[in-house]
């Protein structure tokens, strides 16, 4: 069986190819980038909508596949900016109609904790998910994936891109942070905010740039920014692992590339006999084999929808989708 996936609920738009045993046979991805400031949904959309065609042929083909032997064409049916969703889903939907294929709506979340699984092999992780817009602690209880800490204002992400943005950089900003940060040493005293197994990144915001305004050196507040910030996740993460009393973490999202981040899990889930994994970054960040693999998943247990039955879901919640196959 081979399932073809759609992702395009940021600034990814990306088709990838996968069999019933997790192969992927093709992943091809365009990233929106804006030439100044954060994304705009409508032009991040614009931007889907010109290449969604493409990708999908270049998916198609490099898989060395024809059309009538895909067996169904799986989409991330949310959360997300709206008119980014609306392009993935509208190929989506076009594809299933030519190709008389089923449609099988994925949740974007769940779809980076499915590909984190099957390719580490540990049936039951947590998930720490570190996006651009999401910041979550997800773990499987009762039917369903559920949302045991996240953020309280913004993604840590979409934290990193705004604060290298203010410092005069381009978007994206976590991996000229990442680089910055190697170069630092001296920790500088940042709000460390941590609610039980939430956190928030605003106030780091301000006070890094108040910092900066004070002659802080940028590799010093990028040093400063990544301990900080990567041990409030570390901690949530610990927290919710001791909770549910789980030893294994995996990761996803874009900075989750991050290899501060990476280490300091690891560190920490092997202190607590435990282990850490992180997909490869082409699967760690957002793309659509992981949509396809969430699809395939789907489709066996039964979660196929019609056309008109196929809307987008902005603000679909991790804990409201069903995964009956778990
Ligand atoms: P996503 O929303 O999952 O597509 O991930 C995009 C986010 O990941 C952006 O906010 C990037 O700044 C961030 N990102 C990508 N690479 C890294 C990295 N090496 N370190 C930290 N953040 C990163
Ligand atoms: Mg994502």
């Amino acid at each position: 069986m081979v399932i073809l996936g759609i992702e395009s609920t940021a600034h990814t738009a990306s088709v990838g190819i996968v069999t019933d045993q997790a192969e992927v046979l093709s992943l091809a991805t365009d990233m929106f980038r804006p030439t100044h400031g954060g994304i705009h949904p409508r032009e991040a959309a614009n931007h889907h909508v010109d290449v969604l065609p493409g990708l999908v042929a270049k998916a198609i083909d490099d898989a060395h596949l024809r059309p009538s032997e895909i067996d169904a064409v799986a989409f991330a049916q949310g959360p997300g900016l709206g008119p980014c969703l609306r392009a993935g889903a509208t190929v989506a939907r076009m594809l299933a109609l030519t190709w008389n294929k089923p449609l099988v709506p994925v949740n974007h979340c769940v779809a980076h904790v499915e590909i984190a699984r099957v390719l580490s092999g540990i049936d039951d992780p947590m998930l720490l998910y570190a996006s651009g817009g999401n910041t979550q602690v997800v773990a499987y209880g009762a039917g369903r994936y559920r949302v045991l800490g996240e953020t309280l204002d913004v993604g840590i992400g979409n934290f990193l891109d705004k604060l290298w943005i203010s410092m005069g950089g381009t978007f994206p900003g976590g991996p000229p942070i990442e680089a910055e940060a190697l170069r630092g040493s001296e920790l500088l005293s940042l709000p460390y905010s941590v609610h039980g197994m939430d956190v928030a990144f605003s106030g780091m915001l301000t006070a890094t740039l108040a910092l900066r305004a004070k002659g802080a050196s940028t590799p010093d507040l990028a040093f400063s920014v990544e301990s900080t910030a990567y041990s409030m996740l570390t901690e949530v993460t610990e927290r919710a692992l001791a909770h549910r009393r789980r030893t294994d973490v995996v990761l996803g999202g874009g900075v989750a590339c991050n290899e501060r981040l990476r280490g300091m899990v690891k560190a920490m889930a092997e202190a607590r006999g435990g282990t850490s994994f992180a997909p490869p970054k082409s699967l760690c960040v957002d793309n659509g084999a992981m949509i396809a693999w969430t699809g395939h998943l789907a489709f066996q247990a039964g979660l196929v929808v019609p056309v008109e039955r196929s809307a987008v879901q902005p603000r679909q919640r991790t804990d409201l989708v069903p995964t009956p196959w778990r």
